[in-house]
C-alpha cells in the first residue's frame, strides 16, 4: 500500500479510483510522466509546446493533453496544466513547490471543502516532481468556456496599472462584483469569503486579481470558478506580504492593524459585513479554522513535503490561527 498521489489515502495504486476518475475519467494514467523535467538538453521540446502558455510570476506552466493512458505536451488548449519546480534558485525551499499546491488545494477541499480544480503530484521520467491540474475552462470536445479574471473584470493590466497590476485593488472590490455578476450571489460570496480566510490561514500572499476568475457556465450564468493556484507562499518567499491584496480600503487605519501590524478576527468581519454576510454566518466561517487546526496537521504530515517544509507550514498556521482568534 501507498498513499494516493492525489488525495493522501492508502491507495493500492499511484492514484486511487475517486482520484482517477475527477482527474482522467477513470483511465489508469503512470504517476510517472513519458519525458524529463525541463533542462538544457530537452528545453526545445517544452519551448515548441509552450509558446501561447502565460507565465505567471515565475511558475512556467506546460498543457497537457491525454490519449488513453499517455499524458502528452501540446500547445494549447490541453486539458492539463503542469507546473514543474520552477528554475528559480532565489526561492527558499524550491523542490517543495509542486507539493506544497498540491497539500494547499487538498487541504482547500478535503478539510474546508473549498471547491478546486482537481489537481495530484505527478513525477517526471527522471524523478522530478510536478504539480498536475485538470483545466476547468476546457470541456472535453475541446471547446473553453468563457472565464474573466478580475484583473480582466476590474479593467487593470500593465498598460493601464504598470507591472504590478493585478497586486492593485482589494478583495471587497472583487466581492462587489461577485454581487453584481452572479446570481446565487449570497451563496458564492460566503465561499469567496471563506476562500481568502483560507488564503490567510495557510499564507498564501500571493491572491491576487488573475487567481480568482468568473466563469460562464452553458446555462449562460456567471459563477465563481473553482480555487487555483493556492499554495503558502511565505515557505518560498519570506519577505511578502500576508495578503497579494488589502482587505477593503482602509483596512489599515482600523484599530488591530493599527495596534498589531496584521489583520485579525475583526478585520476579517468587517469584511465579511460589507459582503453583507451575516455576523453569525461569519463568524460560523471563520471559528471552522481554529477548530480544524488537528484535521490540518494530519494532512501536511501525510503530505510529501520534506520534514523541515512540513513543520513550517504547520507552525505558520499557527500564527496566523492566533490572529484570527484575536479580536
Ligand atoms: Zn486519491
Amino acid at each position: 500500500m501507498m498513499n494516493c498521489l492525489g488525495c493522501y489515502t492508502e491507495s493500492k495504486e499511484a492514484y486511487c479510483l475517486s482520484c482517477r476518475k475527477i482527474l482522467f475519467d477513470k483511465a489508469k494514467v503512470s504517476s510517472l510522466l513519458a519525458f524529463d523535467a525541463p533542462n538544457i538538453n530537452n528545453r526545445d521540446l517544452f519551448q515548441e509546446h509552450s509558446k501561447r502558455m502565460s507565465i505567471s510570476g515565475v511558475q512556467l506552466k506546460y498543457s497537457l493533453h491525454r490519449e488513453k493512458t499517455s499524458l502528452i505536451l501540446c500547445e494549447k488548449d490541453g486539458h492539463y496544466l503542469l507546473k514543474p519546480v520552477p528554475p528559480i534558485r532565489t526561492l527558499l525551499y524550491v523542490n517543495d513547490v509542486p507539493e506544497n499546491e498540491h497539500l494547499t488545494m487538498q487541504m482547500a477541499s478535503q478539510v474546508f471543502q473549498i471547491n478546486t480544480a482537481a489537481n495530484a503530484l505527478i513525477y517526471f521520467r527522471d524523478k522530478e516532481p510536478a504539480y498536475i491540474t485538470r483545466r476547468f475552462d476546457v470541456r472535453n470536445d475541446g471547446r473553453k468556456y468563457q472565464q474573466e479574471d478580475f484583473a480582466q473584470l476590474t479593467r487593470r493590466s500593465k498598460p493601464t496599472h504598470g507591472a504590478a497590476f493585478k497586486y492593485n485593488g482589494t478583495y471587497e472590490e472583487i466581492g462587489l462584483l461577485i454581487k453584481q455578476y452572479v446570481g446565487a450571489a449570497r451563496a458564492v460570496l460566503e465561499n469567496f469569503f471563506k476562500l481568502i480566510v483560507f488564503n490567510y490561514v495557510i499564507s498564501n500572499g500571493d491572491a491576487h486579481l488573475k487567481n480568482f476568475s468568473l466563469i460562464r457556465r452553458e446555462n449562460g450564468e456567471y459563477t465563481l470558478t473553482p480555487a487555483y493556484d493556492l499554495m503558502s507562499t511565505v515557505i518560498h518567499t519570506p519577505n511578502e506580504s500576508d495578503t497579494a491584496l488589502g482587505l477593503y480600503e482602509g483596512d489599515m487605519d482600523a484599530p488591530f492593524y493599527a495596534t498589531y501590524g496584521c489583520y485579525g478576527r475583526s478585520s476579517f468581519m468587517e469584511l465579511a459585513n460589507r459582503f453583507g454576510i451575516v455576523e453569525a454566518r461569519a463568524l460560523r466561517i471563520i471559528d471552522q479554522f481554529p477548530a480544524k487546526e488537528e484535521s490540518m496537521k494530519t494532512l501536511i504530515n501525510a503530505s510529501f513535503l520534506s520534514e523541515e517544509v512540513k513543520k513550517l507550514y504547520i507552525n505558520n498556521v499557527k500564527e496566523k490561527l492566533k490572529r484570527i482568534i484575536a479580536a
